[in-house]
């Protein structure tokens, strides 16, 4: 029995408590939330993985990427950042090679974080084909539905799966004359190319049952792929990403009402305008099913910043519901993301989920005592306060003050310290 239907017999799990117990919740609260469609827990039979729930009433998760590229091949790297994003406080890690020996790398990361771990089975399946057959697009159905239990059977947590790119997406793309960024979505690109070629629908969606068969029979999460996102912040919340997004949410019931825990995808790039209606729009179709939401970047101009301007993006987007993120590195755009950018992806994200969290889920405890630490000069304090302590004990200690109490910013005119000496204002 899966969890779903465990939850609607009323039956609470060990994955149900754990979550809850991290979260502060009830185990009741948790069971609802998955019975019903709104949490899910994404879990593998074939690997002990850290219990983490994603959705409605929950803290916000980041996932981090990592993967080799047809350009750059490096096992031991990609483990070196699977293993950064987990000690930097990523949730969930997706491995999302296109080079290189897909099993061997997919089974090594695996073995080398306790994170739930995501995959795209239409990368390999693509890719393999152009090496079996000569051309992507000679994919066979069941080169797909192979590869997605094969990933399954390593211990692959959810897949980001392109089930709602279908026939009426395409002619909605068309129809709406193009688009200025065209498609940014890598398995989105290869399911078109696919369809357009064979000139046939997309198998993940005439085939949705036969698939919804091998994710529940492996218990892996559905996560709804975004393939017709906007890859530029003009062409935001257009026809083709809206089609795409009702068909997805449909799947999405058809899917939860199977037994299979299902998340849907977001985009993309989306001005920060768009933001809070890209989310509502998402949870009233798809019934409030978990929002995975990718970036989104708000801006197309800051190459080698995306990890900043994603976590503008992402703030505003778990504010207003969002449940999950994917991380995005200043490398986006530009280049394979090497360990530094894994770093600091992770830490522009959680730092974006903290400050959606604390609108959204009101959570705020951690900022009122770094208030107070700050007001007291209380170091030690704020370092564990802190979301990255060594960072910031490290930059206090490089330019140590000559007065303890204060910093070199303001030294002896420390407003804090002048305010102690003069009046008690603490509360
Ligand atoms: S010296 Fe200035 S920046 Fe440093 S703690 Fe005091 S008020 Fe804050």
């Amino acid at each position: 029995m899966g969890l779903i239907e465990e939850a609607k017999a009323g039956k609470i799990t060990p994955e149900m408590e754990i979550v809850a117990k991290d979260e502060g919740k009830t185990p009741e609260f948790v069971r609802r939330g998955i019975a019903s469609g709104k949490i899910v827990i994404p879990v593998s039979p074939y690997r002990e993985t850290k219990r983490m729930g994603i959705g409605k009433g929950l803290r916000t998760k980041v996932n981090a990427t990592v993967g080799t590229s047809s350009d750059i091949v490096d096992v031991e790297m990609e483990i070196k950042k699977a293993k950064a994003a987990e000690e930097t406080g990523a949730d969930t890690l997706m491995e999302l090679s296109t080079g290189g020996d897909f099993f061997e790398i997919r089974k090594r990361v695996v073995e080398n974080t306790t994170l739930s771990v995501g995959s795209v089975p239409l990368y390999q399946a693509f890719i393999e084909a152009i090496r079996t057959y000569g051309a992507g697009v000679d994919m066979t159905e069941d080169d797909l539905f192979r590869i997605t239990e094969e990933q399954a059977k390593l211990g692959t947590n959810f897949m980001a799966i392109h089930t709602g790119i279908n026939r009426i997406c395409i002619d909605r793309i068309k129809r709406q004359g193009g688009r200025y960024g065209g498609l940014c979505s890598r398995g989105g690109a290869f399911m078109v190319a696919w369809m357009l070629h064979n000139d046939k629908e997309n198998p993940l969606y005439s085939d949705f049952d036969y698939l919804l068969e091998i994710l529940k029979e492996h218990e892996v999460t559905l996560s709804m792929g975004n393939g017709m996102r906007a890859g530029a912040v003009h062409d935001a919340t257009d026809r083709a990403q809206i089609q795409e997004l009702i068909i997805n949410s449909e799947l999405a019931d058809k899917a939860h009402d199977f037994g299979v825990q299902t998340i849907v995808e977001g985009p993309g790039h989306i001005p920060v305008d768009e933001i809070e209606a890209n989310v509502k729009v998402m949870k009233r179709l798809s019934g409030e099913k978990p929002f995975y939401m990718l970036g989104p970047l708000v801006t197309d101009i800051a190459p080698g910043y995306d990890h900043m301007v994603a976590a503008i993006g992402a703030s505003l987007s778990s504010a207003y519901g969002a449940d999950f993120i994917c991380y995005v590195t200043p490398a986006e755009h530009l280049a394979l993301p090497n360990v530094d950018d894994v770093k600091e992806g992770v830490m522009a994200s959680r730092i974006a989920a903290h400050v959606g969290d604390m609108i959204k889920n009101g959570t705020r405890d951690q900022d009122l005592a770094m208030g107070r630490a700050r007001r007291d000069m209380r170091w030690n304090e704020q370092f564990d306060l802190a979301i990255d302590p060594e960072t910031a004990a490290k930059i206090r200690s490089e330019r140590a003050p000559a007065d303890s109490k204060v910093c070199t910013m303001c030294g002896d005119f420390c407003a804090h310290k002048i305010v102690a000496e003069n009046i008690d204002l603490r509360k």
